[in-house]
């Protein structure tokens, strides 16, 4: 392997995101300088987060620089080190970008995590036991703060953050209720993942309807709401939040691509007294350990459920993107590079 194939962001969206915002470029190989690694990546993981990075407008985070590798999350194999505490073999989750390999300067703290892959798949580290399912759990367990008998609703239920989010709900002892897109999606949520049900909002697509749903399928009201979309589904929950109800604001992707997303209902929070509490889970590493503990347990004992999506080649990258975007992966979305 001489040559290294990476996806590079070129423009900036106006409006949706297309393809033309992306370019395959091979780079040399790299070359290793002391306390490095080369790491060979198996899994890259396309996120809705990585939309907002495409903007260049005022985020968390700094915008993904034009001309340079796509960032994202990988898991992959050590094949070369100038690092002691790293050998080839190792299999190792860090963030190498939208590329086949990576250079880490393994010396710096967080750069590179060993995993162990005996009970745990390596692509699992990138989804269910990874950034998604600490997502899932931080704002389920530290913001939802779900209590037995309570009912908790998930939007983008068969996602890799929301799927995991009803199951944490379930063996909290809640009734965990989905919204998603499309029957194939509801059905299984419900049969594999084991929710108590799942509405789907393209066939409730108005906020009557949505909202009428949901009395059904929450007949003690919402306690709990991990929201994931935003806009009339947001509407649609909190019409049926019970008094002193918790909200984590996790996402609103059904405006990533610029689309406006209203609160048609404001005064609900005071009226139902409701705490409505955005997070960016990386601005919570205390909990990681703690998370990772519970959900690798978990996924390696058979009791946490999830799915794959898996597009082949770097190559694929940026359509694989796009149809994340489109609700066109069916859990977690992966690219794989080897
Ligand atoms: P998913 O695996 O859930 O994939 C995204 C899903 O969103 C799609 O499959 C689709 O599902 C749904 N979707 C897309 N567009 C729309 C739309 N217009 N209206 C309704 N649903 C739509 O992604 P993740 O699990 O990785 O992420 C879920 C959410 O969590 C995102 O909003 C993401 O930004 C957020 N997130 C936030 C983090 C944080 O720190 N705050 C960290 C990680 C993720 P369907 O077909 O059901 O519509």
């Amino acid at each position: 392997m001489t040559t290294n194939k990476q996806i590079h962001l070129v423009s900036r969206p106006q409006g949706e995101a297309t393809v033309a915002n992306f370019k395959l470029v091979e780079a040399p190989m790299p070359s290793l300088n002391d306390g490095q690694v080369l790491v060979r990546h198996h899994f890259l993981s396309l996120d809705p987060y990585m939309r907002g990075r495409m903007n260049e407008s005022k985020s968390y985070a700094q915008p993904q620089p034009l001309g340079e590798v796509m960032i994202g999350g990988t898991v992959g194999e050590v094949v070369e080190s100038r690092h002691e505490g790293f050998r080839p073999g190792d299999k190792v989750v860090g963030m190498g970008g939208w590329q086949e390999y990576s250079v880490v300067d393994a010396a710096h703290q967080g750069m590179l995590r060993k995993v162990d892959t005996t009970h745990i798949p390596l692509s699992a580290y990138l989804g269910a036991v990874g950034m998604p399912g600490v997502t899932a759990w931080y704002g389920l367990v530290k913001i939802c703060e779900p209590k037995a008998g309570e009912t908790v609703v998930v939007s983008a239920a068969s996602g890799a953050v929301g799927g995991v989010v009803g199951q944490l709900a379930k063996a909290r002892g809640c009734r965990a209720v989905g919204i998603a897109g499309g029957p194939d999606k509801c059905r299984y949520v419900v049969e594999e993942l084991g929710f108590d049900a799942c509405l789907d909002y393209k066939l409730h697509s108005d906020l009557k309807s949505l909202s009428t749903a949901l009395w059904d399928a929450c007949p003690s009201g919402i306690d709990g709401y991990f929201e994931n979309v935003g806009g009339m589904i947001l509407d649609a929950v909190m019409l049926r939040m019970n008094a002193f109800g918790r909200i984590a604001l996790c996402g609103m992707i059904s405006g990533y691509d610029g689309q406006p997303i209203p609160m048609q209902f404001p005064q609900l929070l005071l009226q139902s007294r409701l705490k409505l509490q955005g997070f960016i889970v990386s601005e919570h590493m205390q909990v990681w350990p703690e998370a990772l503990k519970e959900l690798g347990t978990l996924v390696a004992t058979g009791k946490l459920k999830y799915r794959e999506t898996v597009a082949r080649g770097i190559e694929a990258a940026p359509e694989a993107f796009l149809g994340l975007l489109k609700g066109r992966n069916f859990g977690k979305q992966l690219v794989k590079l080897i």
